[in-house]
């Protein structure tokens, strides 16, 4: 089958990365293939691997922009903010095919729209650059005594691969615009389109004030993590990694975030049984991302009334997501990220296959679409599942649905509780008192209610118990993630 062209015509560049204002490479002298995973054997291009010695140097010039930028009125922060805006609004679709390649989702059903979104988050932070406010304490006629918000220094930011642009510009506006300045190591398996998105934002602000890396964890990421120039981690991915950063920032009491991984409840109560539940709890779960998203809603709750009906629905929609080439306008569901993941998963849908008691109303397997060879799988549903289960507990980050039926709203918000994970819910009903009533009970720090989108501009987004610490994504994302309070007494007189 033939593809799209490829994005670099057809040769395999080494793309450099961004440091003080400067393409370059690594010390290491060493560089990392980057493969499409929708195109079996095709290198996209190669980029540095990073080491101990290059995060040196971006910290360094990231430390020595800091003076002039924290010190800028906020007003000479927000409007280079709103030019980035402009210059990424016009190189979104350059963006989306990029990201579409290296990650293998679909440039149509998701990433276009996540090229799209970057100019107006970029808006929005440059909107909120003048509200770092202080307070003032009534201390009395001979007491001044007020608090200032300071940003906190060089922030070191780290990604995953699942939603890389979107996951970068946050962390590189909402740190920036509170008078940080960045370092951001980008995912080995989609450095390409944060690369470019770097050099994009870079060109509009003084060198050093954002840096790109490219590397591996446990080389550039980790000699980050224990920079003592690093004041903040700011991390998104994985809980073993997350836990791992934790431990790691916080015994040298830097400060850090983190935004980690998910198996979110879909809860279906019986009076909410139409189509728009049914088309909300298959966005919700993140088919059309191959399921590679945190906020995937991937253990259906459903009342045990009306679960024959959602499930039929369901097979009937989800069996009808065409699988393919995630450059073709036609393709629903692009391809799992890398043959690790690719292995994990399929091992995953082998053991739901083999549990006792299981129900398969859709069995997902590897295939080839149109003959195209790559890490292409087709969805699964299991249902009649136990949420003991691995399968129900653990995050498989892969198109694997498992549905579980309750008897009354106890019992639904129980075994949605029943998770070490807290990251998102959905909720589907018409009645106020169980809408309001589950949301408030439920664990989870980001609840949707007869909707299954994602993240919407200016909302708090972050974790309840394994998923997270700290917030994203709003006032609060940046106030309260980037910048530390200092109390000034000054006696008068
Ligand atoms: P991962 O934890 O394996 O890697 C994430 C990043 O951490 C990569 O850039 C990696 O190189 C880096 N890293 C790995 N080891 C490191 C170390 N020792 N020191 C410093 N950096 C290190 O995650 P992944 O597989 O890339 O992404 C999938 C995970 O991300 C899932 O669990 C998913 O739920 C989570 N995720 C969470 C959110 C959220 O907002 N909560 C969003 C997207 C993805």
């Amino acid at each position: 089958m033939s593809h799209a062209p490829l994005p670099f015509e057809g040769t395999v560049p080494d793309i450099p990365f961004l440091i003080g204002g400067s393409r370059t490479g690594s010390d290491s002298d060493e560089w990392i293939e980057v493969h499409s995973p929708g195109h079996k054997g095709t290198v996209l291009a190669r980029v540095p691997r990073g080491n101990a010695v290059d995060a040196d140097r971006a910290v360094a010039a990231a430390r020595a922009a800091f003076p002039e930028w924290s010190g800028r009125h906020f007003n000479d922060r927000s409007r280079p903010l709103l030019a980035i805006a402009d210059a990424l609004q016009a190189a979104a679709e350059e963006l989306a095919v990029l990201v579409s390649w290296e990650t293998g989702n679909a440039l149509r059903t998701q990433s276009r729209g996540e090229a799209m979104a970057l100019a107006a988050i970029t808006r929005y932070y440059a909107g909120v650059a003048g509200e770092f406010k202080g307070l003032t304490l009534p201390a009395g006629a001979g007491q001044l005594s007020y608090t200032q918000r300071e940003p906190l220094g060089v922030v070191a930011a780290i990604i995953p691969w699942n939603s890389p642009l979107i996951i970068a510009i946050v962390k590189i506006v909402s740190a920036i615009v509170a008078g940080n300045t960045l370092v951001l190591k980008t995912a080995e398996d989609a450095p390409l389109a944060v690369l470019r998105l770097g050099e994009i934002v870079a060109e509009h602000l003084p060198a050093g004030v954002v840096n790109v890396v490219s590397g591996y964890g446990a080389e550039i990421g980790e000699a980050l993590v224990q920079h003592p120039g690093v004041a903040k981690v700011s991390f998104t991915g994985s809980s073993a990694v997350g836990t791992h950063i934790a431990e790691a920032a916080g015994s040298r009491l830097a400060h850090y975030s983190l935004e980690l991984g998910g198996k979110s409840p879909n809860i279906v109560f019986p009076d909410a049984v139409n189509d728009e539940t049914l088309n909300g709890i298959l966005g919700a779960m993140r088919f059309t991302r191959q399921g590679q998203s945190c906020t995937a809603g991937s253990r259906l709750l459903v009342h045990e009334s009306v679960y024959d009906d959602v499930m039929n629905g369901l097979v009937d929609r989800v069996s009808a997501l065409k699988v393919g080439d995630p450059l073709d306008e036609a393709t629903d569901m692009g391809a799992i990220i890398n043959k690790k993941q690719f292995d994990r998963v399929l091992s995953y849908m082998d053991e739901g296959n083999a549990q006792k008691g299981i129900q398969v109303p859709l069995r997902g397997e590897a295939v080839s679409p149109g003959g195209q060879e790559g890490f292409y799988l087709s969805p699964t549903i299991f249902g009649a599942v136990d949420n003991s289960w691995r399968i129900a507990q653990e995050e498989i980050f892969g198109p694997v649905l498992v549905a579980i039926p309750w008897k009354d709203r106890e019992d639904a918000i129980r075994l949605a509780n029943e998770t070490h994970y807290g990251l998102a819910a959905y909720i589907w009903t018409q009645n106020l008192d169980d809408a309001v009533q589950t949301a408030n009970r439920i664990d989870a720090g980001w609840i949707q209610v007869n909707q299954g989108g994602g993240q919407m501009l200016g909302q708090t987004y972050g974790g309840y118990k394994n998923s997270g610490i700290g917030r994203e994504n709003s006032l609060e994302g940046t106030i309260e993630a980037f910048t530390q309070v200092k109390q000034i007494n000054i006696k008068l007189g």
